[in-house]
């Protein structure tokens, strides 16, 4: 039996203060992280520099003032990583540095310079625009749904994963589904189902890449039933020989570091081969 105190638990979808829409500082989550008894995290700060959605993205916080994202910005930030790591590593904590950056089409060479002036430990890959609007924002979300049939709005999000994928630039895509996050409010029932037929492909596209999945738990915080994946997709991501890369909480606040991980880690038992019994 799986259980979460036996295992060396790891949360690899952090957002410190950095990020303009999260609260807590890098030491929050660390202290946070220890009293829940997890082996390690990993920051993934936002890194969203879309120029067509400024109402969204572009902007990180330092020294508790709302700064544009820059590089300089970045070496902050994972200075800030890199001093949490050799403070906590001796209390059995490891602290990795990674980012979350908002994919759009035509980022790749600014993210090339990115990665190449930052050896991030782990590269998210997330859409959080359709259209240069957020898809996930309550604020905007109706703006962008609302000129897009549920048909469409697939079509053109698994669109751009696939350009995600393509770019070679990511170890794994964000919350996979996270059109569901409000598009279930916005759309109903459908929006549960409407992956069948277009995810197959772009699962493919991810195994023949060597990019992961990740098992996100933070839709249960928005008051869904599945992580995002879902477990149906999943299963598909499974059967195409996609990996789990990591279990994310997507904290925004240092109380969600390990949000329901006991159950996930069941889940991504593949992640736990030595707990086998
Ligand atoms: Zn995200
Ligand atoms: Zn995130």
């Amino acid at each position: 039996m799986l259980h979460g105190n036996n295992l060396a638990l790891a949360d690899y979808h952090i957002h410190p203060d950095f990020s303009i829409d999260a609260r807590g500082s890098i030491d929050d989550y660390c202290r946070a992280a220890i009293d829940k008894g997890l082996a390690e995290i990993c920051f993934t700060t936002h890194y969203d520099s879309n120029p067509k959605a400024p109402q969204s993205d572009g902007m990180i916080r330092i020294d508790g003032t709302k700064v544009p994202l820059s590089f300089e910005a970045i070496g902050r930030y994972a200075d800030a990583v890199a001093g949490a790591s050799e403070k906590y590593s001796p209390e059995g904590l490891e602290v990795q540095c990674g980012i979350e950056v908002g994919y759009y089409p035509g980022c790749e060479e600014l993210i090339v310079e990115l990665f190449n002036k930052f050896p991030f430990h782990y590269k998210l890959g997330a859409i959080h625009d359709i259209g240069d609007i957020c898809l996930c924002c309550e604020h905007l979300f109706k703006n962008c749904f609302s000129r897009l049939s549920l048909e469409d709005m697939a079509d053109k999000y698994f669109g751009l994963v696939a350009k995600a994928v393509n770019s070679g630039l990511f170890d794994a895509i964000a919350h996979l589904d996270v059109y569901k996050k409000y598009g279930m409010r916005y759309y109903g029932d459908a929006i549960l189902t409407i992956h069948r037929g277009r995810v197959e492909p772009i699962l493919t596209l991810m195994a023949a890449n060597g990019v992961g999945v990740e098992l996100n738990t933070s839709a249960l915080r928005k008051g869904h039933s599945e992580y995002y994946p879902s477990m149906e997709i999943v299963n598909l991501a499974r059967n195409a020989g996609v990996h789990i890369a990591a279990l994310g909480s997507d904290a925004h606040t240092p109380a969600d570091v390990g949000f329901d991980f006991d159950s996930a880690a069941t889940i991504a038992y593949e992640l736990f081969p030595y707990c086998d019994e």
